[in-house]
């Protein structure tokens, strides 16, 4: 076995990289490409995308009600936006429905082109407008935040009163989003491959019966997994949430129980996340995607007294520099960028660092179940919680420590424990509409699901297999071709290699690498997913799998999907890019299967590209 693996390696060193043609010889050399450097980042943790450099004005919320929108947001029974994704070079308008509680008096759209447009009241409490395609895209940059389009603010009046203030957005499909089909599954059903869309009677989405949502789901899908994500439209101003159906696990603060029948599953189904807004609020590779599900098992240490009986995120301490975040008094959870430097006289200074919650930190994992007790630390806890945060901001002394002893001090140790544990996750996304969702909507919402299963950061994002050290990974696909649970521990092993450049580009010639993943085994493995983005300087051209360049879609984000593969078969990654600009850039291909034998480390693979600046032929200066 082991002359094989090395066989592998050797063959997928031998690449080469085409260079294409033209192009005046260089002498420079590009200087080294500044990395953001995260202090205190997690094993495997490494950054692909650009960070701001600046803090942002205050916390961010992380469950997320939109911006605005609270403390009123009940006045609003529901938001439509439909069609809630419009194609980037198409001419559809966009209707706007917003039904409220009758106390509102007047509604208006404040558009970031400086216009308000008023909706009409259609009386009892329902107010609506039709805006164009052109003013619904109105500035949208792919780079800004890809495929989502904020247009303007939803304000509503009492009186001279306004109410609220919340974010208007609207999906943007173009070349980025991949064509899936859309089956019909029932008379109430449709699905592509990483969703369903189960059309519901409601006029309340916040008040869906998830329950039955759940049960007909289990009436046509198998019992294989372990969340749900029922997300819905039209949507309504509420916090993404998580709560558990069943617990097994001890040690975390919680009781044993089992409610999965009454969410018509046998036992298999451990929680459900509700994301009450679809686009933006529901991106499988965002953090909230992970901190929510994350939920299943933190954080419920009330009896540790050192927590100062902060849940369920935790209170404002070395603890929160995490996905997880800290609590504000209420609960709400916020993110906590910040590294906290010990002045030696029990003060801390906070410094923003935009990697320190993008990560899960050793004590949430140990409860997750994805690290050993000797992997936590101790963490300062300030004991005065109701101190300002804010970059520079210091955090007034004194402390308390905790570590796992003082966990295990209250309810023993977690079991079953690291390396024990389930590691691997399968959800379900379900999304719960009036209608049918139209194509378009599909592949945009199949899309932004799909995306959690990547194993490299991607486009600011650190999805799930990521934030968790790579010890960790979800699935997204329904039905049975990524096997049930047992067939995620199969013997299937994928080894994955990256080719590095063997000599450098110069600007604007393309070139090509390659990457493959092998299946060392002789079971089948499935839904083999290619994940890589193109580094700024770089630009796109083509990808092909194993020669078929049908089998990648993407732009700056390249995502190749095989849903296959036969023991012993290798799959090949082939990506052309374009030099841009000259400089060293850090490249990156990941790849993942529901069906995978986890191997740390093994799942990504990156190298750097050197871009060699083209010389400069200064025109020869005569005098006269
Ligand atoms: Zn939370």
């Amino acid at each position: 076995m082991m002359q094989y693996l090395f066989l592998l390696i050797l063959a997928s060193l031998l690449g080469t990289v085409h260079e294409a043609a033209g192009g005046p010889g260089t002498e420079a050399i590009a200087p080294s490409h500044d990395r953001p450097v995260a202090a205190g980042v997690a094993p495997g943790g490494f950054v692909a995308a650009p960070f701001p450099t600046e803090a942002p004005p205050g916390p961010v919320v992380v469950d997320g009600l939109p911006a605005g929108s609270a403390p009123n947001a009940n006045l609003v029974t529901y938001l439509d936006i439909s069609p809630s994704v419009v194609d980037i070079s198409g001419t559809e308008s966009v209707n706007i429905w917003v039904q409220t509680d009758g106390t509102v008096t007047s509604a208006e759209v404040e558009h970031f082109n400086g216009s308000t447009y008023p909706l009409t009241d259609y009386g009892g409490g329902l107010f609506g407008t039709t805006l164009s395609h052109d003013l619904a895209l109105y500035n949208y940059a792919h780079t800004s935040y890809p495929n989502v389009n904020r247009f303007g603010y939803i304000n509503l009046y009492q009186g001279s009163t306004q109410v609220l203030h919340g974010w208007l957005s609207v999906g943007v499909e173009d070349r980025q989003i991949p064509s899936v089909s859309v089956s019909s599954v029932a008379s109430d059903m449709q699905a592509t491959p990483h969703l369903v869309n189960l059309v519901w009677s409601f006029s309340d989405p916040s008040q869906i019966d998830q329950q039955a949502v759940a049960k007909r789901f289990y009436q046509v899908y198998g019992d294989d997994y372990d969340f749900l994500n029922i997300i819905s439209t039209p949507s309504y101003f509420g916090n993404r949430y998580h709560y558990e159906v069943r617990n097994a696990v001890s040690g975390i603060g919680l009781s044993i129980f089992d409610n999965s029948a009454d969410f018509g599953s046998s036992g298999q189904l451990l929680g459900i996340t509700r994301f009450p807004i679809p686009v933006f609020y529901f991106d499988g590779a965002e953090r909230t995607m992970s901190h929510e599900t994350a939920h299943q098992w933190l954080q419920n240490l009330s009896q540790v007294s050192e927590l100062q009986g902060v849940t369920p995120h935790w209170p404002v301490s070395e603890l929160a520099r995490s996905v997880l975040g800290y609590s504000t008094p209420g609960g709400q959870g916020l993110s906590f960028p910040w590294d906290l430097t010990p002045q030696g006289n029990g003060d801390y200074v906070m410094h923003y660092n935009p990697l320190a919650d993008q990560y899960f930190q050793a004590m949430d994992m140990y409860l997750m179940g994805l690290a050993e007790a000797n992997e936590v630390g101790t963490y300062a806890v300030f004991t005065d919680q109701s101190q300002s945060l804010c970059n520079g901001c210091t955090l007034s002394g004194p402390t308390v420590n905790v570590d796992v002893q003082d966990v295990i001090a209250q309810y023993g140790t977690r079991s079953p424990a690291y390396p024990n544990a389930k590691t691997h996750f399968r959800l379900a996304n379900i999304i719960v509409s009036q209608s049918f969702l139209s194509a378009r909507e599909m592949r945009y919402y199949d899309y932004f699901a799909r995306r959690g299963e990547a194993t490299i950061p991607i486009q600011g994002n650190y999805p799930w297999a990521v934030a968790t050290w790579e010890r960790s990974t979800i699935s997204m696909g329904l039905g049975t071709e990524c096997g049930d649970d047992s067939a995620s521990t199969a013997t299937d092993l994928l080894f994955f290699s990256h080719h590095t450049t063997p000599s450098p580009p110069r600007v604007g010639q393309n070139f090509s690498l390659t990457a493959s993943a092998s299946n060392w085994s002789s079971n089948t493995a499935h839904h083999i997913t290619f994940f890589t983005e193109i580094p700024k300087g770089l630009e796109f051209v083509s990808a092909e799998l194993n020669g078929s360049s049908t089998a990648c879609y993407g732009d700056e984000l390249i995502v190749c999907v095989r849903d296959t593969m036969q023991g012993w078969e290798s799959v090949t990654l082939e990506i052309t890019m374009r030099a841009a600009q000259a400089g060293s850039f850090e490249h990156r291909v990941g790849v993942s299967s529901c069906n995978y034998d986890w191997f740390p480390s093994d799942n990504d693979s990156s190298t750097t590209i050197r871009v060699e600046a083209n010389k400069v032929f200064l025109p020869l200066v005569t005098k006269p």
